[in-house]
């Protein structure tokens, strides 16, 4: 019976409906107990706009948007909510196309204000990705790049809104980093959520920083044996390029229903991870 008990949630998921894969792992999640998605737009790339400007922003969220509307009429057993942001990525694409770092600086704020205002009227949850690249970048791009992320904190700060962390793999000091620039820029700490996330579960809790980790199985139980404070993610790309990149988002219904029945996750555990702590950070319905 424990298949049909928990909703299950993906917090961190992306779907491409310009060049995506289509809607089978939508239908797969849902078959095997999946109930919550929180949906992140991609890269501008992604749906075929060149790079970030404020109108291709703009453009990305509409078609974002419009996408989370669809899925909320074919689908009306799932909650599914929007997460918006410019990737950290973006600003090395406004490099590489041959924008000036000031001119990609401004594009990344006013990008972090556009989608502010989604966020503001109330069709987002939650600001992200946003964060530092995961690969290594000259010295004023990184800077750069985390004062863009500091003006990210302070946003979310005025909407009293969480914010998924895109960065590079993190360890302890790092991820103090990143909570003392939280706090700084007013946001609680248990409202940052690190994308991608290590299973350092006990660690993170003592920063204040929440893990979201994917859903495979070494991760979950490394994650379990230190408690329940951390969300699941399957991290799909959607892009029919890197079809196996991260995992589809049916491993995570199937894989807490399978560690449930071998009596390695209890069904608390499972409503916390995938109901009881998304529904305190984001303050929105997880059942
Ligand atoms: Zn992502």
């Amino acid at each position: 019976m424990s298949k049909v008990e928990v909703p299950i949630t993906d917090n961190h998921m992306h779907l491409n409906p310009r060049r995506g894969l289509g809607l089978r792992p939508i239908e797969d999640f849902i078959r095997f107990g999946g109930r919550n998605i929180v949906l992140v737009n991609l890269l501008c790339r992604h749906y075929g706009l060149s790079y970030l400007t404020p109108q291709s922003m703009k453009r990305v969220l509409e078609i974002h948007l419009k996408l989370i509307e669809n899925l909320r009429q074919r689908f009306p057993s799932l909650n599914i909510y929007a997460v918006v942001g410019p990737h950290p990525a973006e600003l090395t694409e406004l490099l590489r196309a041959g924008f000036s770092l000031s001119s990609a600086r401004r594009f990344m704020i006013k990008a972090i204000d556009i989608a502010g205002l989604v966020i503001q009227q109330g069709m987002a949850i939650a600001l992200g990705e946003v964060g530092r690249p995961h690969y290594p970048v000259p010295k004023d791009v990184w800077d750069a790049s985390n004062e863009i992320l500091a003006y990210a904190f302070m946003k979310a700060s005025r909407l009293g809104k969480p914010v998924q962390i895109h960065m590079e793999t993190p360890d302890i000091e790092s991820l103090n980093e990143i909570a003392d620039m939280a706090e700084r820029g007013g946001l609680p700490v248990n409202k940052v959520i690190i994308h991608h996330s290590p299973p350092l579960i006990r660690a993170m809790k003592e920063v204040g920083v929440i893990p979201s980790i994917t859903a495979k199985e070494q991760l979950m139980l490394k994650a379990l044996k230190e408690g329940t404070r951390f969300l699941l993610e399957s991290d799909y790309l959607d892009d029919p390029r890197r079809p196996g990149a991260v995992v589809s988002p049916r491993v995570i219904p199937r894989k807490v229903n399978n560690l449930i029945e071998r009596g390695l996750m209890s069904l608390e555990q499972a409503w916390h991870v995938n109901v009881h702590l998304p529904e305190k950070i984001y303050g929105v319905k997880f059942h």
